[in-house]
């Protein structure tokens, strides 16, 4: 029952100095705290303290998952090649997958993610509808070899992921599985004290599927966001969207103008004094090797992530001088959309029907003036392409956007029949003919959410975890004489009696200032220092976050931290170290 853990005894050594390979605020601080010790690029071993972070989270995570019915269940890391070979993404993957052979020679990777086993998994127990749906998770170790393994444990080669997958027959099914995992993911982030968005995502290549992300504010970010101040919106910033709206109005007759050597936006726009916005740029992509004209704003970026990502699985590729070289009639520099002839088309919403554009004139050095789409050319087809800006307005309200960066922790997915369909998963329906099962897959990054959840509670003393993660609940210090240390153990006893976990830093010849450093370090919420009035039985009580301080005689700091406990005995604090 007695969770005292005494630092003498603790495998911890911190640092005062930075790692010098740590970028972020997580991955200086989860290292100098002693947490994690890295092992190799992206890998990393959990020390005492950084391990019972990992689990509180696990057990968040678990608890919430076997809420909804989830069914817990451990596969191997280690998994054959050809169910990745039959889904495709044993090339798809690339460099991403560790591969590796037995002595026999046999192909195997290290699992990445696990929807076909999954799959095999539920076509081999499930035959019936009766046996659907089902809701099956994991917490295990995934291995990508990420190009740039960083941030300590926030993108590791080797890390935890909470995966989960859906079956059912229907498509009410798997929306309600979608709906109940993501009222769980909320329950599981708000319950460890994440601040986080739920964000519109783009389901890529599947197509119509429903997607989100669950992203934690953070500069150490990878990701960037879309949010709305005014109504809450939150996308990602692939998936922002621009209403299409029409322009009425008379424009004058399209007129070609002599542009000398203004092959560039910038110096078209110089040259006729006019702002980049009124031109109109057009990019010449390849889309499944066919070339096509993207045309957007001239003072707008095409985002080639979002634009693959829409025209998906095509695959989109830049034009080359050779493609140029067997294109005559394509003027590079003085492309507009109204002589492109069969050339496909593909504008942003902001190119809407009755706009008009300065823009090429398909000859050197001529440029066109009131070009008017719908008029003088059409779009085939409008995508949402441009480089999502600040300032853009919210799809949902027309408020100005704030972009900012996040960490993904969670995505949701309704795969759909994809993987069903490679694996012929079906089961016997209701009438006895055969039903295509559909899935769902749904992630959370476990080992990411330590570092996630650091990086946004940290300050500049130390780690200060939300009370649900920390290592401990209290930190006590015993400040160095006889009967301080006494006074520490006793409160620390006292305090596991009533079922808090307790950290009591007893160490001998160790200085108060590096106790007190430490402790801040640590970042356990309450820090109980049994210092200058020890001798009256008066500890000093401090908020780790607020840094708040309280003088308080002993029985008075036990209630205020374990109000309602059990009054156990306080029996020494002799115990080796945490229990549970
Ligand atoms: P990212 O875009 O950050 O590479 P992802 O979209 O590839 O992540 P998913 O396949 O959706 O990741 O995996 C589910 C979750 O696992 C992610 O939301 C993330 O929290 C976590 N995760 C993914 N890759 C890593 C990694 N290299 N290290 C730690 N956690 C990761
Ligand atoms: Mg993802």
């Amino acid at each position: 029952m007695f969770q005292v853990q005494r630092m003498s005894r603790l495998m911890v050594k911190t640092l005062r100095e930075d790692p010098a390979d740590a970028e972020t605020l997580s991955h200086r601080l989860l290292v100098r705290a002693g947490y994690v010790r890295r092992n190799s690029a992206g890998v990393w071993s959990w020390l005492p303290l950084g391990r019972r972070v990992l689990e509180n989270v696990s057990r968040v995570v678990r608890e919430e998952m076997d809420a909804i019915g989830g069914q817990e269940v451990l596969l191997p890391a280690l998994l054959a090649k050809e169910p990745y070979e039959a889904s495709g993404r044993w090339s798809e993957y690339g460099d991403l997958l560790f591969r590796l052979r037995d002595r026999k020679g046999a192909e195997y990777l290290l699992g990445p993610t696990h929807e076909e086993v999954f799959t095999l998994l539920v076509k081999d127990q499930c035959t019936s509808y009766k046996d659907l749906p089902v809701i099956l998770y994991q917490i295990q170790t995934k291995y990508r070899d990420e190009a740039r393994p960083r941030s300590g444990v926030l993108r590791g080669r080797e890390f935890q992921m909470k995966d989960s997958y859906s079956f059912d027959v229907t498509d009410e099914g798997l929306a309600e599985a979608y709906a109940l995992h993501r009222a769980a993911y909320e329950r599981i982030f708000t319950r460890l004290g994440l601040d986080f968005r739920i964000c519109a995502a783009v389901s890529g290549a599947m197509g119509g599927s429903a997607s989100e992300e669950f992203l934690a504010p953070a500069a150490a970010g990878e990701d960037t966001f879309a949010g709305c101040p005014g109504c809450g919106y939150a996308a990602n910033t692939e998936a922002v969207t621009f209403p299409l709206v029409p322009v009425a109005g008379e424009v004058p007759a399209l007129e070609e103008v002599a542009t000398p050597a203004t092959p560039t936006i910038g110096a078209l726009a110089a040259s006729l004094g006019v702002p980049a916005s009124a031109t109109l740029k057009n990019l010449l992509v390849k889309v499944d090797g066919e070339i096509t004209a993207v045309g957007v704003p001239g003072d707008r970026e095409v985002d080639l992530g979002k634009l693959a990502e829409q025209l998906a699985p095509a695959v989109v590729a830049l034009v080359t001088e050779e493609d140029f070289a067997l294109r005559p009639d394509l003027v590079r520099g003085y492309v507009g959309p109204q002589g492109l002839g069969k050339v496909p088309y593909l504008a942003d919403p902001r190119v809407a029907p009755g706009t008009a554009w300065i823009t090429g004139a398909n000859r050197v050095d001529t440029h066109a003036r009131n070009v008017v789409c719908g008029r003088d050319f059409v779009v085939d087809r409008y995508l949402d392409v441009v480089v999502v800006e600040a300032g853009d307005p919210c799809p949902a309200c027309g408020g100005a956007l704030v972009l900012d960066r996040a960490i993904e922790v969670g995505h949701i997915f309704q795969l759909g029949r994809k993987y069903a369909d490679t694996f012929r998963l079906d089961v016997l329906g209701r009438d006895g003919k055969p039903v295509r099962v559909t899935m769902g897959s749904y992630g959370i990054g476990v080992s990411r959410l330590v570092a996630a959840l650091a990086e946004q509670s940290a300050d500049e003393r130390g780690l200060c975890w939300p009370a649900a993660v920390a290592p401990a609940d209290v930190h006590v210090v015993a400040a160095g004489k006889a009967v301080q240390t006494e006074l520490a153990l006793e409160v620390a006893g006292s305090l596991a009696g009533r079922g808090l976990r307790v950290l009591v830093d007893e160490r001998a010849g160790v200085s108060p200032g590096v106790k007190f450093a430490d402790a801040e370090l640590i970042g356990v919420p309450w820090i109980v220092v049994a210092g200058r009035r020890a001798g009256e039985g008066v500890v000093e009580l401090k908020d780790r976050r607020t840094g708040a301080r309280e003088e308080l005689p002993v029985v008075d700091a036990v209630a205020r931290l374990a109000p309602g406990g059990p009054a156990v005995p306080a029996a020494g604090a002799s115990g080796g170290g945490f229990a549970g």
